[in-house]
C-alpha cells in the first residue's frame, strides 16, 4: 500500500482522483485491511494545513483527538476527551470519528454547535451540513461554527461490550433575532436526536418546551439525564 501525504488541496484532489482511500489514524481500518487486504493507495491529510487547524470556530479533520483543547467549545473538547482510551485518542482523528466510526461521540457536540463542514471533491472545495457529509461519506477537511454562549457534554458510564452509553450534548446560542436558544443532541443507542428550544425564560420553561420535541420521546431514564444536564447548563452565568 502506498501512503500518500498531500500538502495542498490540489495534491489531495489528485490523490482522490487516483483512488487513494482517506485515512485518519487507521485505528478502525487497520484490522479490516489486515483481514481483507490493503488498498493500493491510502491518503492521510496530516500534512495538509487546512485539515490540521485548531482555532476558535474551526477544527481540522486530521486533528488527533487528544490535541483538542479549550481553543474549541467545552462541548467539543469534552466529547473528544471521552472517546475510547488514551491510546485511541492519541491516534484517532476528527474525520475518522465523525465520518468513519459508528459511535461518533463527536457528532452530538458538532450538532449542538450547528457546525458546518468543509469538504473536498475531485474538482472543488465546498461547505455543507453534517447530515450530508455522513450520508455521502464526503472527504471532510474541517468543521466550522460560531462559538456558543456556553456548552457542555456528558457521557454516561457504559458497560464494556454493552450498548453505547447515553451521550447528552447541549449549547446555548444566540439566534438571528437576538434571543437565546438551547440546542440539545442526545445519542441514544446508535441514534442521535437533536432539537432546540428558546431558553430566555429559564430552565423550567426550556425543559417543558423540550418535552414537546423529539428529545421528549426518550425513555424516562434518558429523559431524566437530559433534564438534569439542561438544568445545570442553564444555571451557569452566561455573558453575551
Ligand atoms: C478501543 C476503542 C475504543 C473506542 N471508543 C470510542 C468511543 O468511546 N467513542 C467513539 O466515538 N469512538 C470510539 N472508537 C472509535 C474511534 O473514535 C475510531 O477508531 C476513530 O474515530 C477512527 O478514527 P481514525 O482517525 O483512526 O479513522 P480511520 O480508521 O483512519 O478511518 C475510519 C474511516 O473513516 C474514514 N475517514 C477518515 N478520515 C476521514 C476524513 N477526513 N473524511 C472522510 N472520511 C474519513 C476512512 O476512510 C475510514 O472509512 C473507539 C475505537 C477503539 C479502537
Amino acid at each position: 500500500m502506498l501512503l500518500r501525504l498531500p500538502e495542498s488541496v490540489s495534491e489531495a484532489q489528485e490523490c482522490m482522483a487516483e483512488g487513494a482511500v482517506p485515512i485518519g489514524g487507521a485505528t478502525l481500518v487497520w484490522a479490516g485491511w489486515q483481514q481483507d487486504g490493503f488498498p493500493a493507495q491510502a491518503m492521510s491529510l496530516r500534512n495538509l494545513p487546512e485539515a490540521n487547524v485548531i482555532a476558535r470556530g474551526t477544527l481540522g479533520s486530521a486533528v488527533v483527538l487528544n490535541r483538542i483543547d479549550d481553543r474549541v467549545p467545552e462541548v467539543l473538547a469534552h466529547a473528544a476527551a471521552t472517546v475510547g482510551t488514551g491510546a485511541v485518542r492519541r491516534t484517532a482523528t476528527v474525520g475518522g470519528n465523525l465520518v468513519g466510526s459508528t459511535l461518533r461521540c463527536l457528532l452530538p457536540a458538532a450538532l449542538v454547535l450547528d457546525a458546518r463542514a468543509t469538504v473536498l471533491d475531485q474538482d472543488r472545495v465546498y461547505e455543507t451540513d453534517l447530515a450530508e457529509v455522513l450520508a455521502k461519506r464526503h472527504l471532510l477537511l474541517s468543521l466550522h461554527w460560531r462559538d456558543p454562549l456556553t456548552s457542555s457534554y456528558r457521557k454516561l458510564p457504559g458497560e464494556a461490550g454493552g450498548p453505547p452509553p447515553l451521550v447528552v450534548a447541549a449549547a446555548v446560542r444566540t439566534g438571528d433575532g437576538g434571543r437565546n436558544r438551547l440546542h440539545v443532541a442526545v445519542r441514544d443507542g446508535y441514534d442521535v436526536l437533536t432539537d432546540s428550544v428558546g431558553c430566555d425564560a429559564g430552565s423550567d420553561e426550556a425543559i417543558d418546551s423540550l418535552a414537546d420535541t423529539s428529545i421528549g420521546t426518550l425513555e424516562p431514564a434518558a429523559w431524566g439525564a437530559v433534564r438534569e444536564h439542561v438544568t445545570h447548563l442553564l444555571a451557569r452565568p452566561v455573558s453575551r
